[in-house]
């Protein structure tokens, strides 16, 4: 690919090419995929490597004609949960510099995502030059504070999450939130940027809702209450259930509760879909809800639009891509007062915060969308207002395109430039990094384009 600088995006578990809303398949997968393919557009050659789990799967997918997704043999072609995959993490790295020699190319920055993906850049850190830059997703300090039983795997993922904030070249954080949290529980230490999550605001986009009814078979009239997401206690769906049963819509018969997201039968997730399914009997509410499956990113937005109102009761959530998605279709969104959704989510203004586990709160909340039809209007157009100007993918690519030129930079000047602002940079700027960088070889003249 002459001219385009290569750079890899290392995703251990979350595969970009696969199918989103089963239980390993979620934000960060989409996050990968997004970030990847619109980086790619920007003028970069994009590898993005994850574990191979089926031995079906080919081992290299070609998403558009300088963005790829690289699936390594590491351990047992099959699904390993998280908390189990550290073992094979060491012939991962293996599998990478393979890849590496036999391509001839060595990527001189690597973004890695998860803790696992953050051991094997600290690996590869200690055999090359290379600038590494990590996003968490998911932080090990907060998720353990709310989980019953503790793995066993817990103090080495605290140690790698520790090590890559001091040791990474950038830290990207989603959030202020989530900058806040990697300070107040992982270290003082190591650079942050927040650069947020974003969404596909082309598909993700305000539609008429009665078309949308129509086309999923909805009645104009019922009263639509979603969630969208996997199936995972944490996520909170029960919260939800058992308030809908609270709801004022619920009173007077016209409620409608839609459950999207997939569940596989032979992984854990299909015990929480079991759990809920129960839950819906016991309140009552089995004939008012629809269980849809796992549904694409082509048929989500009509399922945003259609729906009046859209609940993220999440325990705790680094982002939450779902409120972006929604709020981009102009759903107003009754969400957890937690994590990234306090941050995506301007109460009053784009839909309400409550806090998480609280039925009543959110009952509360979703009755005052459902009964103010002109609230409810004005929320829709700062909803999707507020996306479309903060979280669009290209933008998000933008930034990490211009932090990513700016480390490699710094890699050649041996200097720090990070008290300087990210800018706005344009798109055409951005593309002329097409000059190539080796981890081996990086000198003066490899980048022209003026930093910062
Ligand atoms: N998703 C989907 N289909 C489904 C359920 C979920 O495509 O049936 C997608 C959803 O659109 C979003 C992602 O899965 O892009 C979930 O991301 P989020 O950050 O909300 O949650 P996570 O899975 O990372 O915890």
């Amino acid at each position: 690919m002459p001219g385009r600088q290569a750079i890899a995006l290392i995703s251990d578990h979350a595969d970009p090419a696969a199918e989103v809303g089963k239980e390993e398949a979620g934000g960060q997968n989409v996050y990968v995929r997004q970030v990847g393919e619109s980086l790619a557009k920007l003028g970069w050659q994009v590898d993005m490597f994850t574990r191979k789990t089926n031995p079906n799967d080919p081992g290299i997918v070609q998403h558009s004609p300088f963005c790829r997704t690289i699936r390594l043999v590491a351990g047992p072609e099959g699904f390993i949960p998280r908390d189990r995959l550290f073992e094979y993490m060491p012939q991962f790295v293996e599998a990478f510099q393979k890849f590496q020699s036999k391509e001839g190319t060595n990527y001189p920055l690597v973004h890695t995502n998860y803790w696992l993906s953050a051991w094997i850049g600290l690996q590869l850190q200690k055999s090359s030059n290379i600038q590494v830059v990590h996003t968490y997703h998911s932080l090990g300090a907060v998720k353990y504070q709310s989980v019953r039983t503790i793995p066993a795997i817990a103090s080495t993922r605290l140690a790698v999450e520790r090590q890559i904030l001091e040791k990474a070249h950038c830290v990207v954080a989603t959030s202020p939130q989530e900058r806040d949290y990697l300070r107040q529980l992982v270290c003082q230490q190591g650079r942050i940027e927040v650069i947020p999550c974003g969404t596909d605001i082309d598909n993700f986009r305000v539609l008429p809702k009665n078309e949308a009814r129509a086309k999923l078979g909805f009645k104009p009239d019922e009263q639509i209450v979603l969630y969208v997401g996997r199936f995972d206690p944490r996520k909170g769906i029960e919260t939800m259930v058992r308030a809908c049963a609270e709801t004022q819509a619920r009173k007077k018969g016209n409620l409608r509760l839609v459950i999207a997201g997939g569940s596989d039968p032979e992984r854990a997730d299909e015990r929480e879909r079991e759990r809920i399914e129960e839950i819906v009997q016991e309140m009552g509410l089995a004939e008012q809800t629809l269980f849809t499956g796992s549904v694409g990113h082509d048929l989500l937005p009509l399922y945003y639009t259609a729906a009046d109102v859209c609940v993220i009761p999440s325990h705790y959530e680094p982002f939450g891509l779902v409120a972006i998605e929604a709020m981009a279709c102009g759903t107003p969104v009754v969400a957890s007062n937690v994590g990234g959704l306090k941050f995506t989510v301007v109460p009053e203004e784009t839909g309400l915060l409550v806090p998480p586990q609280d039925t009543a709160a959110f009952a509360q909340g979703i009755d005052r969308i459902l009964a103010d039809e002109l609230w409810a209007q004005k929320l829709r157009i700062q909803a999707s207002v507020r996306v479309r100007q903060n979280f669009s993918w290209t933008g998000v690519a933008i930034q990490l395109s211009e932090l990513y030129r700016r480390l490699l930079a710094e890699s050649i000047m041996g200097e720090h430039f990070s008290h300087l602002p990210l800018s706005r940079t344009s798109e055409r700027s951005v593309a002329q990094v097409g000059q190539k960088v080796t981890a081996k070889s990086v000198t003066k003249k490899a980048i022209s384009t003026p930093v910062a």
